[in-house]
């Protein structure tokens, strides 16, 4: 897993405090038991834009990807949304 929007945990900074953890709703973090660390296990789950965890971690342990690479992700997005559709009409 290289590109996408996921976090990604700076383990030298995280004390495995779990917030990240019980924030997410969306099911990208599972626990670590043996290292008592979050681990990101579904980062396709993971909501793009979203940044929710990142901000309640205190040990700012989660950062995601650049502005640059999300254009890049969400330009390739576009290109694959496109093909599978065949293009969409004008809508409100
Ligand atoms: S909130 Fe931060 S310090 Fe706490 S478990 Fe998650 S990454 Fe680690
Ligand atoms: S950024 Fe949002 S959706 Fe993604 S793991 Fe964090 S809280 Fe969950």
């Amino acid at each position: 897993m290289e590109g996408g929007w996921y976090p990604r945990i700076n383990y030298e900074l995280c004390i495995g405090c779990g917030q990240c953890y019980n924030f997410c709703p969306h099911g990208v973090y599972e626990w670590d038991e043996e290292k008592d660390r979050p681990v990101v296990v579904n980062p396709y789950e993971c909501v793009i834009g979203c940044v929710a965890c990142g901000k309640i971690c205190d040990q700012d342990a989660i950062s995601f990807p650049k502005k640059e690479e999300i254009n890049d992700l969400i330009k390739r997005l576009r290109e694959k949304y496109a093909h599978e559709k065949g293009g969409s009409g004008p809508g409100g």
